[in-house]
Parts: C-alpha cells; structure tokens; sequence
C-alpha cells in the first residue's frame, strides 16, 4: 500500500468533481481527475490507484461501460458509482456492473468520506502481505522473493515473477486473466503489448519453481485454457502479519 492513496474521479461536472477534489484532499488522498469516460478509464488504469468514483452519465465513453471495461483487468479495485438522485436503474446496474458502492448525488462531504473509507476498509487489496506459499517442502517466501528448500538450492524470483505469483495466491479461488496479470503487474494498458509475454514469463516462473520443489511436486500454476491461469490446488498460502481484512 502507498502512504498517500489514490483517487480517480470521473465526472464531467466541474463544479462536482472540483468538490470531490477539495473533500478527499483535505482527508490526505490524492485526487486525480477525468472529465470523460476515455481518460477516466486510462487513468483508473493507472498504478497506484486505490479508489475510483465513477460518475454513471459521462461524455465519449458512457460510465457503464467504464465499469465494465475496468472491471476486466481490475477486478479487485474498489469502485463508487455516482449516481443522480432517482435514478434507481443506474444504482443496480452499477452494483451489478461490479461497483463496490454508490453515492447519490448531491452528496455531503461527510457522506462521500464516510462511503470511500468504508469501501477502502473492506477492499481485499488491503489484506496483509502474502508470507509464504509452500508446495511440499518447499516454500516461497514473498518478502524475500526466494524459493527455498531443505537440501536444495535457493532460488532468486525477478520482481515481475513474484508479483504473478502472489497476484495467483491472492485470488486462489477463481481464474486469474492474462489481461489482469499484464494491468496488475506491468502496469500495461490494453494493446500495448501481447498477453502472449505472460505465457513466457509463466513458463520461466514455472521452470523455476520446478527447479526447487523437483519434477514430482504437485502443479504450482494451472493453466485454464482460453482463460488464464490459477494456482494449482495443492498449494498452500500462509497470510501473515496483522489482517487488516473485516
Ligand atoms: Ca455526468
């Protein structure tokens, strides 16, 4: 977690998103802001991001579909829609659509603060740093990016390798995307770079993690055809230090 949190704003009403900035800069969050859809999406994409607030009716890309599109490659990121007073539909879609809360607008302050601190809390990208993730005997330790062994060799993870696999341990219960593994781990905006990089780097990750633990341990990393790829399901995950997680 960055010591100063990130928020992206998306909301064509100046004098809103003015507010927005004013109300979360003085609650010591970054405020980064969009006034339409496009750059909503490429900022919300951006690293570093904790939250976004998301207005629904939004010029050259409609904030629906800003949810949806955000939501593919950034499943876990927390989401408030900003919704106008009424407009019922939108609050479901939104909440449908993968937005973690809403907030009708206008709004107070106290309101907006109260709603983006309650979404941060229960966000899951605020569970405490994975430890360890041991397969066998054989352990990889995360803070120290090794691989470890009785009576082997330690090996070294590379930064983006370690980053894979804590992002497969952290969501061990469902498929992880090569879309979200390229947006999580390198930061990388759609179309800018194949997702066949992943399948290389997984391969290397793979060969490596084989390379301790030996030929006959169990998979470490499944590939889900068509989909991605998921922790193999002998895998342990130790979580430590203190969970902040409700
Ligand atoms: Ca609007």
């Amino acid at each position: 977690m960055p010591n100063r949190r990130t928020v992206v704003v998306v909301e064509d009403e100046a004098p809103i998103r003015r507010g927005v900035k004013d109300t979360l800069g003085i609650a010591g969050f970054d405020v980064v802001e969009a006034a339409d859809g496009v750059e909503g999406l490429r900022l919300a994409r951006g690293a570093d991001v904790s939250l976004v607030l998301l207005d629904l009716m939004l010029p050259k890309l409609d904030g629906l579909d800003v949810l949806r599109a955000l939501r593919e490659t950034h499943p876990a990121l927390p989401i408030i829609v900003l919704t106008a007073r009424g407009s019922e539909d939108d609050r479901v879609r939104g909440l449908k659509d993968g937005a973690d809360d809403y907030v009708v607008k206008p709004f107070s302050a106290r309101e907006l603060l109260a709603r983006v601190e309650a979404v941060l809390r229960r966000s899951p990208e605020r569970r405490a740093p994975l430890v360890h993730i041991r397969n066998g005997d054989t352990v990889v330790d995360c803070a120290r990016r090794e691989v470890r062994r009785p009576d082997a060799e330690t090996v070294a993870l590379s930064e983006m390798e370690a980053g894979v696999l804590e992002r497969l341990a952290a969501h061990r219960d469902r498929t992880v995307s090569r879309e979200e593994l390229l947006a999580a781990i390198w930061g990388i905006r759609d179309g800018q770079i194949e997702t066949r990089a992943i399948d290389m780097h997984i391969t290397r990750l793979r060969n490596k993690l084989r390379g301790v633990s030996g030929e006959e341990s169990p998979e470490w990393i499944v590939t889900v055809r068509g989909r991605g790829y998921m922790l193999g399901t002998e895998i342990v995950v130790e979580e430590g230090g203190d969970g902040v997680r409700e």
